[in-house]
């Protein structure tokens, strides 16, 4: 006998992987150049000149066993310092290479933080849209996922829907903001007026709310656009960043769980989360990439392309009619479909050869998101089939 949830994991492909493939097939019949596909998000920018230059010093200039070799379990110490002063400089805070511990990539970090914190019976809430992969990581974890339908308006978060969700089994809160797949940036008011509901929540039942934090889109934010640094706001934060889209890296596997001082227990939650790392199996991160990640950490892939696309789908969308909220940052947008059933519209997309996803993976039926990371080409070229889309409408 093989556990039935395993091999449903294993052989289910995601909505978003069928597009995918649908896309080749269709690029095989038509040509690559006449399918738009907006289904994945693979940033379509290369890694910054840094990365290659650090690879090839680092091969050239290093004792090649430890280069290669087993770090800390926890990461490279020195990886950790330099981070972790990376972080304190950007962000006006005072962490140590002890509140670091490197993952492969933020899906680590989650599976870390969330296995290393649930005890039976809890749960986790998240806010829809939300990455369909937290439903993964949380109940391979052993815990529960509530969700907290959308504020479809401006995607920041429904507080009286959460207040009415957590109970004493609250274990934590997942946010992720610049969100996937709505691009939302939550607002400092919205910041704020969660962690309050959270301490008071936390006080009211005597235990820690732990909120994390899930940041791979931190670096990709766009104009104008800030992003409350959430450690700030609130004690019992654990972030899990990411470098797969701020340094363009999504194959070298990246990543770090953060457990700030701050952190009610804070040593052993981070020796839980160590722990957590060691039971799945985790052993380091990829001991390159700690050190080429510590070296370009103050970098960021040019995110120009991603602004550009964000402000021609967004302008011309709403011209043909699409009701979008512009992003703040990501490479996706998350327009309302023009029918109720997201996965009909989604269909009927096909025809133009545009590939969208329904929202309803991402527990926020209604809409469909638009990866836009791709040449700009592209998109100029889309615009008119997602015209003809729209027209069908009226
Ligand atoms: N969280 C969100 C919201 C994501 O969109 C992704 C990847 O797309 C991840 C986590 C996983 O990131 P990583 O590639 O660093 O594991």
């Amino acid at each position: 006998m093989l556990p039935e949830k395993m091999i449903k994991l294993g052989s289910q492909r995601s909505v978003i992987r069928e597009l995918f493939e649908f896309g080749k097939k269709r690029a095989a019949q038509i040509g690559e150049e006449n399918v738009f596909d907006f289904s994945i998000g693979n940033p379509s920018v290369p890694a910054p000149d840094c990365v290659n230059e650090e690879i090839i010093r680092l091969i050239r200039e290093s004792d090649p066993v430890t280069l290669h070799g087993y770090t800390s379990a926890q990461g490279d110490a020195q990886v950790r310092e330099t981070v972790a002063q990376s972080i304190n400089r950007r962000h006006g805070v005072n962490f140590r290479a002890d509140n670091l511990y490197m993952t492969v990539g933020a899906a680590a970090a989650l599976s870390c933080a969330l296995t290393g914190l649930t005890c039976p019976d809890d749960e986790f809430i998240v806010f829809a849209p939300y990455f369909p992969e937290y439903k993964v990581f949380i109940e391979a974890a052993g815990a529960k996922m509530v969700m907290i339908p959308a504020d479809v308006e401006g995607f920041q978060i429904d507080f009286d829907a959460l207040e009415a969700a957590i109970t004493p089994h609250t274990k934590g809160v997942i946010v992720n903001s610049p969100n996937n797949p709505s691009g939302a940036v939550y607002s400092e008011e919205t910041v704020i007026r969660l962690s309050e509901i959270l301490r008071a929540k936390s006080q009211e039942y005597g235990e820690p709310i732990y909120l994390i934090s899930d940041e791979p889109y931190r670096e990709i934010v766009f104009s104008g656009v800030t992003v409350p640094y959430i450690p700030k706001y609130y004690d019992n934060t654990i972030v899990c960043y990411s470098w797969s889209k701020a340094l363009s890296l999504p194959g070298e596997r990246m990543g770090y769980v953060l457990v700030p001082d701050s952190v009610t227990d804070h040593e052993t939650v981070y020796a839980a989360v160590a722990g957590a790392g060691r039971s799945l199996g985790y052993v380091n991160a990829p001991s390159l990439f700690q050190r080429v990640c510590a070296k370009c950490c103050d970098m960021t892939a040019d995110i120009s392309v991603y602004e550009r696309n964000r402000d021609l789908l967004v302008k011309n969308l709403r011209e043909y009619g699409y009701h979008v909220v512009e992003p703040g940052g990501t490479f996706y947008l998350f327009p309302r479909s023009l029918e109720p059933d997201a996965v009909a519209f989604s269909e009927r997309a096909k025809k133009y050869n545009l590939l969208i996803v329904p929202g309803d993976g991402f527990g926020c039926p209604g809409h469909v998101r638009i990866s836009f990371c791709v040449p700009t080409e592209r998109v100029e070229r889309a615009l008119p089939y997602f015209k003809m889309l729209a027209d069908e409408y009226k």
